[in-house]
C-alpha cells in the first residue's frame, strides 16, 4: 500500500527509534532527579531534544515546552492568554479554518463569556491582513492564525501577520503543526510570534509528544499565562509532569534529521508534488479539479476533486492500494469546515480527497496513479 497521508501522521524515521529505545530501557531516570547517572543522562537527553527544535525554529532553548502534540499545546496556549489577560480585555481573533483544536477551544472560551472573532478566508484559505487589521480592538488579547492550512496546504503571510501584531502590542498564536520541517522557519525573523504549536508525529517523531513555543519577554522571562498542569514545576512551571523522555528524544531526533536535511526535503516534496499533479492531470483531465494554490504552499499537501465521486467511497475503495483522507483525520466524519469556509460547494466538498507526500516516496510509487 501506498501512504499518501502524512499530513495525518508519519512514519517513524528508524534513527527516531534506534535514539529513542535506550530510554526505554536502560536509561529510565527521571530527568527531574539529580546526581547518579541515569537522571543526569535523561536530563542530558530532554536538553539535547530541546536544543534540536529550538534550532530547526529558530529560538531559545528555554522558549521550547514540551507537550503531548498540538492539540494540547493549542488549549495551554489559548485558555492560559484568555484566562491571565482576562482583565485587560475578553476578544479573541482566529480564523474560520483553523484545526478543530483551535476553534472548539474558542467555542468553549465563547461560553465564558470571551468573545471571538472568526476571520474569513479567500479561495485557499489565507486570512486577508487588512481584514486582521480593522478586527483588533483594545480589547484584544490574542490572535491565533494557523501557518499552514492541514488541508489545502496554503501558507499564510505570517511576516505581515507578526508585524501587524507587532504593531498592535497583541499576542500572536500560530498553529504551525503542519509546517515544521517543511518550509524555513527561522522564528528570530518573526518577532510577533508569541506562541506556537506543533507535534513530532508530523515530521517522522513519535505520537503523542509536541511542543509548545512561549517567547521570552524583553526581561529575558517566559511571557506569562495561567499554567495548563498545577504541579511540580516541569517545564517552567507551564505543564508539570515527568516528562515522557523517549519521547522527548524522539522528537529531539526528528528534529535534528529535519534540520539537515531541510532544503533537500523540500525541493524533493516539490517535485514529488508536481509528479503527482502531472499523472493525475494526465490520467483524469477533465474530471479532475485541483483545490490547491500552487505557490505559497507547504510542499506536499494537493487537494482534489473527483469530479462527480464521493469522497468517502473513494478514500475507501482506494484503501487497499493507496492511504488518503478526505480531509483532516480529526474530523473526517463531517464534510470539511476549511473547504466550506473556501467557498466550495457541498457537492464539491464531497468529491474532494487530500495525498499527503513524505520524503520516504519515490517518484516512481506515484507510478501507481497509471493503473487506476
Ligand atoms: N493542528 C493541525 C493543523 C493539525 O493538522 C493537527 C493534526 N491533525 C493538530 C493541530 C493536532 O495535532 P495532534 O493530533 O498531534 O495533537
Amino acid at each position: 500500500m501506498l501512504y499518501l497521508d502524512n499530513s495525518a501522521t508519519t512514519q517513524i524515521h528508524p534513527e527516531v527509534k534506534d535514539a529513542m529505545l535506550p530510554y526505554l530501557m536502560e536509561e529510565y531516570g527521571n530527568p527531574s532527579s539529580k546526581y547518579y547517572a541515569p537522571a543526569e543522562n535523561a536530563k542530558r537527553a530532554v536538553k539535547e531534544a530541546r536544543n534540536a527544535l529550538a534550532s530547526l525554529m529558530g529560538c531559545k532553548e528555554n522558549e521550547v515546552l514540551f507537550t503531548s502534540g498540538s492539540t494540547e499545546s493549542n488549549n495551554m496556549i489559548i485558555k492560559g492568554v484568555a484566562d491571565h489577560y482576562s482583565e485587560k480585555g475578553n476578544h479573541i481573533i482566529t480564523t474560520k479554518v483553523e484545526h478543530p483544536s483551535v476553534l472548539e477551544t474558542c467555542q468553549y472560551l465563547e461560553t465564558k463569556g470571551y468573545d471571538v472573532t472568526y476571520l474569513d478566508v479567500d479561495r485557499f484559505g489565507r486570512i486577508d491582513i487588512l481584514d486582521l487589521q480593522k478586527q483588533i480592538t483594545e480589547k484584544t488579547i490574542l490572535v491565533s492564525v494557523i501557518w499552514g492550512n492541514n488541508e489545502l496546504g496554503s501558507l499564510n503571510d505570517m511576516d505581515a501577520i507578526s508585524n501587524i501584531c507587532l504593531e498592535n502590542n497583541v499576542f500572536l498564536h500560530t498553529d504551525a503543526t503542519q509546517v515544521v520541517s517543511k518550509i524555513e522557519m527561522d522564528l528570530f525573523n518573526y518577532p510577533g510570534i508569541t506562541f506556537l504549536s506543533c507535534s513530532a508525529h508530523k515530521f517522522h517523531g513519535p505520537k503523542g509528544i509536541g511542543a509548545a513555543f512561549i517567547k521570552n519577554d524583553e526581561y529575558e522571562l517566559p511571557t506569562k499565562i495561567t499554567p495548563l498542569l498545577h504541579g511540580g514545576g516541569q517545564e517552567n512551571g507551564f505543564r508539570s509532569g515527568t516528562l515522557a523522555v523517549h519521547n522527548i528524544v524522539g522528537l529531539g531526533k526528528a528534529s535534528e534529521i529535519a534540520n539537515k536535511n531541510l532544503a533537500e526535503n523540500i525541493n524533493n516534496l516539490k517535485e514529488l508534488e508536481g509528479h503527482l499533479i502531472g499523472l493525475l492531470k494526465e490520467k483524469f483531465r477533465d474530471q479532475i479539479q485541483i483545490n490547491s494554490d500552487n505557490t505559497e504552499k507547504i510542499p506536499g499537501i494537493v487537494s482534489v476533486q473527483f469530479k462527480g465521486v464521493n469522497n468517502e467511497l473513494l478514500v475507501k475503495n482506494l484503501a487497499p492500494i493507496i492511504a488518503a483522507s478526505t480531509g483532516s483525520a480529526c474530523s473526517s466524519s463531517k464534510p470539511s469546515h476549511v473547504l466550506a469556509a473556501v467557498g466550495l460547494s457541498i457537492d464539491e466538498v464531497r468529491s474532494t480527497i487530500r495525498f499527503s507526500l513524505s520524503c520516504f516516496i519515490k517518484k516512481e510509487d506515484l507510478d501507481i496513479f497509471k493503473e487506476l
